[in-house]
């Protein structure tokens, strides 16, 4: 079985791929570097038989020689910090690059598995969200590369099914973290973790009550791995339930840092920042068999022992 991975380099597509080499897969892995790194990230399977890497920016045409099983499409700069300074490539790979996936899985009578996202959601309405939930996304919004471009790839995956019986699958990520973010992309756990490792006080966007919950990258991966050999063409939330404030979050990786300083607070960057999001999983419990494992504070041990590492090596060393 061979499965190409795109967004190879990047924080789940990384993980991704050392689990499908790991359950025998011939894999090729496909990054622009747009967001991804593929000496920390990637570093540890270069050399691992079965491995391939192809530098190729999907947004533009993909020749791929030889048979395929399986496109996993993970490829996309996913932090609000991006929202505002990469909209358009944003944009255009949930669209261009959507396409020319989906064509070639057609091409190559391949499964497709697209990462969706809870930003399809919006700020919601409804708590927790359930995949039947239609979202309140406002499409002129700071976000709304994001989101309508994940509500615009969703409708591209079901229209290659529909009118190709394309064997498709649509995972909607809930807020996923761990080993291999980047140490500065600005999401809030790499954020809080990286001034915690250096003694700074955590910078609190508004007053810290809006939650999110956080699922561990391994169980995100199962999550997918279950998907793609499942029948199931509807999306499926992927994520934790265990549903956090952010002033908590923080509280948890200062202890686990050992960092004493206390919070600071900032206004609130995005007027749509999401207030409350917990998933619903009932969906993926039901037919996938899947929920997570790990727990937040185990989960966040691992992540802030693997940014401790980073830091003393560099951000481009593998870990
Ligand atoms: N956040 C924060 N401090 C930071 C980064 C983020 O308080 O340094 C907040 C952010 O405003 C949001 C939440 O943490 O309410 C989660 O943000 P993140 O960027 O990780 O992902 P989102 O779920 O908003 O896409």
């Amino acid at each position: 079985m061979r499965a190409l991975v795109c967004g190879a380099a990047g924080f789940v597509g990384s993980h991704l791929v050392a689990r499908l080499l790991d359950d025998g897969w011939q894999v090729l892995g496909v990054d622009s570097f747009l967001t991804g790194n593929l000496r920390r990230n990637l570093g540890p399977v270069l050399d691992r038989t079965g491995f391939e890497f192809l530098e190729a920016d999907i947004v533009r045409s993909l020749a791929v020689a030889g048979p395929l099983d399986a496109v996993f499409h993970l490829a996309s700069p996913a932090s609000p910090a991006d929202f505002s300074s990469l909209q358009l490539e944003i944009l255009r790979v949930h669209s261009h690059g959507m396409w020319n996936l989906l064509e070639l899985a057609r091409t190559k009578q391949a499964r497709f598995l697209y990462t969706s996202s809870s930003e399809v959601y919006g700020d919601p309405e409804v708590h927790p969200q359930r995949e039947d939930y239609v979202g309140h996304v406002d499409p002129i919004g700071t976000r709304s590369c994001y989101d309508e471009g994940k509500r615009f790839g969703e409708a591209l995956v079901m229209a290659y099914h529909r009118r190709h019986g394309l064997r498709t699958s649509i995972a909607r990520l809930f807020n996923t973290y761990g080993p291999h973010m980047r140490p500065d992309d600005g999401r809030v756990i790499p954020s809080f973790v990286s001034s915690a490792l250096r003694g700074e006080p955590a910078r609190i966007h508004g007053d810290g009550s809006q939650t999110r919950s956080f699922c561990y990258v391994d169980d995100t991966v199962e999550g997918l791995c279950r998907l793609l050999n499942s029948d199931l063409r509807e999306p499926v939330n992927l994520g934790n339930p265990d549903e956090r404030t952010i002033l908590e979050l923080a509280e948890i990786i200062n202890d686990l840092a050992g960092n004493e300083a206390d919070c600071v607070f900032r206004e609130l960057p995005h007027a749509d920042d999401p207030k409350r999001r917990q998933p619903d999983i009932t969906r993926a419990r039901r037919h996938l068999g899947w929920e997570p494992r790990v727990s937040l504070l185990d989960g966040l041990g691992r992540t802030v022992g693997w940014f401790r590492q980073v830091m003393d090596k560099g951000p481009d060393e593998p870990v």
